[in-house]
């Protein structure tokens, strides 16, 4: 005869070990993963500080993404410690995770002994319903929305790679869109520049910009600077951005954003775009190279015969420009592996994309253990010739397309 439900929770519990809420207390910032079982709506209605999300029905699926060391100390709850208990046993027998604990009574005797619980802020419907594609997906759900939400992003450039960057992100949720760009928008532009429009020539690019955002999603707070970036502004520019986008079309502001953001620490997600070819890759600062570990020196001024547009097919900013949105979200979520220490090559006319690792340069003149560039500095123009892919200056000689 098969057991009742009372004895094989008891049968399960004998075959687990417990924790007591007090111990879990202790233990919290000494690396354990504690893992919520609960379903979302319960979760989202208050838990543990630091806790993790991985519902019981899909602990088989998700627990590697969340936990993929299984000699991590692993705590598990739940409303009063038998979903938890189950749940535990799958890990151990089923899973093979070496050291998991079910915490007894659940969340519920953790209130009980007066121990914090965080309780998520919740979404409007409204933002339920114009979210909700993100919120089924485990990576994001509630807690990633919100952290989209929370979000400030700086866009340098309302041209082709920020057209695509400002709406996706807005699309998603992204609180804050700061838009730097002192152009107005041209007849020449709109071949890419999508997020501007015929009837808005001549009008800034920023005031463009910002109405196609708010059209999209009123959620979401424009900060304009119509100004060029320079060693006088940039660093009252950038401040308080989680991360930025760089769409800039000209050299001299990439060595200076580069100096600036790794003297404060915000990760950029930098792409370039000519003709049928882009290249991406993620500078964050100390995690892996940044622009200067690959280009210690900009080129003297001169050096290259012109600096005239070599042009650029109207859909590759799309493409290049998505991709830095897909980046800058996963960086705000904090979820998979950026590019950080890689740079993607589009080869769009032979469609080839190619991921090579870049390296950190040990004397770096900026982010190396004894920096030499501790000033700010206006690079005079300046220009390079067309090489071919992959070679080293490649990425330097490129003209983004604005
Ligand atoms: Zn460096």
């Amino acid at each position: 005869m098969s057991p009742s439900g009372a004895e094989l929770l008891r049968q399960v519990k004998s075959q687990i070990e417990e924790v007591d809420p007090s111990e879990v207390h202790e233990l919290m910032h000494e690396g354990v993963a504690v893992i919520d079982v609960r379903e979302t709506e319960e979760y989202a209605a208050g838990h543990l500080p630091g806790a993790k999300h991985v519902a019981r029905s899909y602990l088989e699926t998700r627990i590697e993404g969340v936990v993929p060391d299984r000699s991590t100390q692993v705590i598990l709850y739940c409303a009063s410690g038998n979903r938890s208990a189950y749940a535990a046993r799958t890990l151990k027998d089923e899973l093979g995770y070496e050291h998991v604990r079910s915490m007894t009574g659940g969340i519920t005797l953790w209130k009980d002994r007066g121990y914090e619980v965080v309780v998520p802020r919740a979404l409007s419907s409204e933002q339920r319903e114009r979210y909700s594609r993100h919120l089924l997906i485990p990576e994001i759900g509630v807690e990633g929305q919100q952290k989209l939400l929370d979000a400030k992003v700086l866009l340098l450039g309302a041209g082709g790679l920020g057209s695509p960057t400002a709406l996706y992100l807005a699309a998603a949720g992204v609180g804050t869109l700061g838009v730097v760009d002192d152009d107005v928008v041209d007849l020449s532009n709109l071949q890419r520049q999508v997020i501007h429009s015929t009837q808005r020539i001549g009008i800034p690019k920023v005031d463009s910009a910002e109405e196609s955002i708010h059209a999209l999603n009123p959620d979401v707070n424009v900060v304009k600077y119509q100004t060029r970036i320079d060693a006088s502004n940039i660093m009252e520019i950038i401040e308080g951005y989680d991360v930025i986008v760089d769409g800039v079309d000209n050299f001299p502001t990439r060595y200076l954003l580069n100096d600036a953001t790794v003297r404060l620490k915000i990760p950029v997600v930098s792409a370039s775009i000519l003709g049928f070819d882009g290249q991406l890759s993620v500078f964050k600062p100390y995690e892996g190279p940044c622009y200067r570990c690959l280009f210690p020196e900009p080129p003297p001024p001169g050096a290259a015969p012109s600096c005239a547009e070599a042009g650029v097919l109207g859909v590759l900013p799309g493409l290049v420009g998505c991709v830095q949105a897909l980046e800058t979200i996963k960086l705000i979520l904090g979820v998979g592996k950026p590019l950080i220490g890689r740079m993607v090559y589009f080869d769009t006319l032979n469609m080839e994309l190619r991921i090579h690792k870049l390296r950190k340069d040990p004397n770096c003149p900026v982010c190396g253990p004894h920096p030499t560039v501790t000033t700010l500095i206006d690079y005079e123009e300046f220009c390079g010739l067309r090489t071919a892919p992959n070679s080293p200056t490649h990425a330097q000689t490129r003209q983004a397309a604005s």
